[in-house]
């Protein structure tokens, strides 16, 4: 019998069938869990996906064995299918209680496939799955799912659902997981468009409801090493200024050290930065939430009209400073709106700050589109949100994101759609970080930063080293973070407060009865990356030159501050990824070899690769 592990569940919304099954230790051991679940699952599947909204994706939603074991931070989920903007592999990882309310309920994962007659939800229910047709909920946004089903199901279940841009299969709508409890962290799936895979299937919600115990092989020993994280939590020198500020602070940060994002990555500072940052959130919070098993909550959550919004860093870089919005308010209406209609709003701001470039430039005019459209103009971002979500008018153009969008627009605006391969860049400007631009250029979903946050890097290093130190450490990050997704398990302990990572090795062998240490764990993550890597280079032919990053990073240099006149280096960036490549073991175009597949247990991904 195998230890820590629940069940996954193979469900066919076309025909209604649903089987359940145990994991294999292949699957346990080797992928353990969440991403490394989905991206194995997904491979198996690939050949039948016809495009990321057709009844033929595979939704896996997987959350890992350390969650809801106790173990500080056991909350999470991640949501992974073909995505619809990038057609490659796409996953993105939420907290809240619905991976705790899951393996409750006994599953560690659901596979999802077909399409409903009927908008309908799926029910997790202690040990049972139900799919549950639920008319009354179509063009229902996510707020008022959330709130219908938890009419129905009490406070004590989680609710992952979508809006009517998920319904409208807009390219990056979102999930939402816990609209409305005040003490929950209200969070979303917002990256590589989950909500449109969920919207294509017809399914409105999941309803995750658990009260059952998730079983530990040595609960003293996880016992123990929970305390011990308790403790290097408390002492940690950044754990008063997390508990005040959370991500939020990292605007100050990030303005100070000349990365972000403003007027669609054209500067690097804000003028008004202070009117958005983290003390601005603190000043006027309500409140804080948490997900399930956490002590360092981050959820802050501030006013928004009649409403509350909970704020994070990349809201506030991509719906604020990157829009020139000037004041919390107006960020976090337009932060409010993304989660309402479902929409991510990294995506979201990245394809209006594109839009207001293309009027600032002269390349769009109010005849092209039907209205007016200028830096920091919020009520017009209000409407373009709206008009998104519900692909009515331009926002029908725009709901494709902003790779799309330059195609439209042409007239030389492929230059500063910011996006890599289709998936828009998070909230770093990276022309004065090479170790962040290779992370965003080579990210396994397109560019994001959850992968690899290399960006402190670079300031620590030098702002305009190519090293082979800056490959190594973007290797390392991309292999360590989403271990964490793999697990189950919030990241930002270790990521903001420097937790020592050898305790997630030790906490997942109490869980699972089995030794490992950490070096095992990252080689499972290796693994991984290989996987995801090897789908892309299957299903897209990707290869080096999609590992590129918008010509603006190359061509207009920082305008300003101590970082005027840097951009990136084109033949030193190349060189760069050539160095990335040859450390991973993979050929000149960026293939996995077979050789390294092979020593990575990849034996079958070596045989559809090369035959
Ligand atoms: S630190 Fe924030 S995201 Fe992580 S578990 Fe706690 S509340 Fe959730």
């Amino acid at each position: 019998m195998m230890h820590g592990y629940g069940k996954i569940a193979e469900i066919d919304l076309s025909s209604g069938k649903i089987d359940v099954r145990e994991p294999d230790e292949r699957l346990a051991y080797d992928f353990i869990g969440g991403r490394g679940w989905a991206a194995h699952l997904i491979f198996k599947h690939l050949d039948e996906i016809v495009h990321g909204t057709h009844p033929s994706n595979v939704l896996v939603v997987a959350t890992g064995p350390l969650a809801a074991t106790g173990f500080l931070g056991g909350c999470k989920t991640t949501f992974a299918a073909i995505s619809p903007q990038t057609d490659l592999y796409g996953d993105s990882s939420v907290g809240g209680y619905f991976g705790y309310m899951m393996r409750k309920a006994g599953f560690d994962a659901l596979i999802i496939r077909g399409r409903a007659s009927e908008p309908s939800y799926l029910l997790v229910e202690d040990g049972r799955i139900e799919v549950v047709e639920a008319p009354e909920l179509r063009k229902l946004n996510s707020k008022e799912v959330d709130e219908k089903l938890r009419g129905e199901y009490g406070r004590n279940c989680s609710i992952a659902s979508i809006g009517i841009a998920g319904e409208k299969m807009v390219n990056y709508a979102s999930i939402n997981v816990d609209w409305g409890l005040k003490e929950r962290r209200h969070s979303q799936a917002g990256r590589t468009g989950m909500g449109a895979v969920m919207g294509s299937k017809n399914l409105k919600a999941i309803v995750a409801k658990g009260s059952g115990e998730v079983e530990v092989a040595d609960p003293e020993r996880l016992r123990e090493v929970n305390k011990r994280l308790i403790r290097e939590v408390k002492s940690s020198n950044m754990y008063e200024n997390w508990m005040k500020y959370g991500t939020n602070m990292t605007l100050e940060w990030a303005n100070t050290v000349e990365a972000l994002p403003t007027l669609n990555f054209q500067k690097t500072t804000f003028e008004y930065a202070d009117e958005i940052s983290g003390q601005a959130v603190y000043n006027s919070q309500l409140y804080v939430s948490a997900c399930a098993n956490c002590i360092i909550p981050c959820g802050h959550v501030v006013r928004s009209d009649e409403e509350v919004a909970t704020v994070d860093y990349e809201n506030l870089g991509m719906l604020g400073s990157n829009l020139g919005l000037k004041s919390l308010s107006e960020v976090a209406k337009a932060n409010y709106l993304c989660d309402y209609y479902g929409l991510d709003t990294i995506s979201t701001g990245s394809v209006i700050a594109f839009m207001m470039e293309c009027f600032q430039r002269g390349l769009l005019t109010k005849d092209d589109v039907g209205f007016e459209l200028s830096w920091g103009d919020a009520e017009t971002v209000y409407q373009l949100i709206k008009l998104i979500a519900e692909r009515r008018g331009f926002g029908t153009l725009m709901a494709l994101g902003v790779k799309a969008l330059a195609r439209y627009v042409k007239k030389g605006s492929e230059k500063f759609a910011m996006h890599v391969k289709g998936l828009e860049i998070s909230a770093y400007d990276h022309r004065a970080a090479p170790a962040m631009a290779l992370s965003y250029a080579t990210c396994d979903i397109g560019a994001h930063h959850n992968r690899s946050w290399a960006i402190t890097y670079d300031v620590e290093a030098g702002r305009t080293s190519y090293g082979r130190d800056k490959a190594e450490k973007v290797i390392y990050l991309q292999h360590m973070r989403p271990l964490f997704d793999m697990l189950g398990v919030c990241r930002l302990y270790w990521v903001e407060l420097g937790i020592d990572p050898n305790i997630y090795a030790e906490a997942y062998s109490a869980v699972v009865g089995k030794e490992f240490i950490l070096e095992d764990l990252l080689a499972c993550s290796e693994r991984v990356w290989n996987v995801t890597r090897a789908m892309a280079v299957l299903r897209k032919g990707i290869s080096v030159k999609d590992d590129m990053l918008p010509a603006r990073d190359f061509e207009d240099p920082i305008p300003e501050g101590s970082t005027k006149g840097i951009k990136l280096d084109h033949e030193n960036f190349i060189n760069l990824l050539k160095t990335y490549y040859q450390l991973r073991g993979w050929d000149e175009s960026g293939k996995p070899t077979k050789e390294k597949l092979i020593s990575l247990r990849l034996e079958d991904v070596a045989e559809k690769l090369y035959g």
